[in-house]
């Protein structure tokens, strides 16, 4: 899987995207990531890529054209069209289901916005989709574009070393994901539970699936009424009333 990135701070990426597991798959060739510098694209002869809105108010706005060409640059030896994603507090909100359908993409263009945003015309002449990671505002779009090609990154088959630990994973099939341990047994007298250390894999299956509903139904009941429980997680659940 492809993904360019236009932005004015290229250098932003490095450390992100260069280490751990999205380091290591950029390594193994499973993904790659280029970032295009869009300030290398403006014809200004000051090197300006943003200028005032009109109408007036404050703030400045990410001009057109240099976009438009790193965008062509970009596109200039493809047979096909990559899917444009613009970065954006207006888009539609990231979530585990909209990643899995980006990882299933070969190439995927991220425009990262900065300043009051990019000229409206570029959204209607190239965006396939705006995406936001929240409910809130950031200064530039370079934030987002790391966390959406982290997300969808570890959607791709191979990336992750452990293909079952993603299956359990947090927001994978509506669930939260049941508690986690690991040594020492004993930490300031909390002690791991039992079942984790009886070896019985039915077992430590059914209490897992347990604490993954009561995790859900306690922290995300938003989520939990989304749920359809089957006639095992409800005597589950009923056990622990
Ligand atoms: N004036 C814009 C508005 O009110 O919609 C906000 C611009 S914001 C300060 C600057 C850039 O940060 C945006 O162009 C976008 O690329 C990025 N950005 C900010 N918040 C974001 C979010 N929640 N999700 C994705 N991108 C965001």
């Amino acid at each position: 899987m492809r993904f360019d990135i236009l932005t004015i701070f290229p250098d932003i990426f490095d450390v992100v995207l260069g280490s751990s597991i999205i380091g290591r798959a950029r390594e193994k060739g499973l993904i790659t990531v280029n970032t295009w510098n869009i300030r290398d694209y403006t014809k200004d002869k000051h090197k300006k890529t943003d200028d005032y809105p009109y109408g007036g108010g404050s703030g400045l706005v990410m001009m057109a054209q240099p976009i438009y060409d790193a965008y062509e640059a970009v596109v200039r030896d493809l047979d096909y069209k990559p899917h444009f994603i613009y970065m954006s507090p207006q888009g539609k909100l990231l979530d585990q289901k909209l990643v899995e359908q980006l990882a299933e993409r070969r190439h995927i263009i991220l425009l990262c916005g900065h300043y009051e945003g990019v000229d409206e015309r570029v959204l209607e002449k190239l965006v396939d989709e705006e995406i936001s990671i929240g409910d809130y505002v950031l200064t530039g779009g370079e934030l987002p574009a790391m966390v959406l090609i982290d997300a969808v990154s570890r959607a791709i088959p191979g990336v992750l070393s452990n293909e079952d630990s993603y299956a359990d994973e947090s927001h994978k099939n509506g669930l939260l994901e049941y508690p986690q341990y690991t040594r020492p047994y004993d930490f300031m007298g909390m002690k791991v539970p039992d079942i984790l250390l009886s070896g019985h894999h039915a077992n430590i299956e059914k209490w897992r699936r347990k604490q993954s509903l009561i995790r859900t139904r306690d922290k995300r009941p938003d989520l939990f009424e989304k749920l359809e429980l089957s006639e095992e997680d409800k005597k589950l659940l009923a056990e622990d009333t």
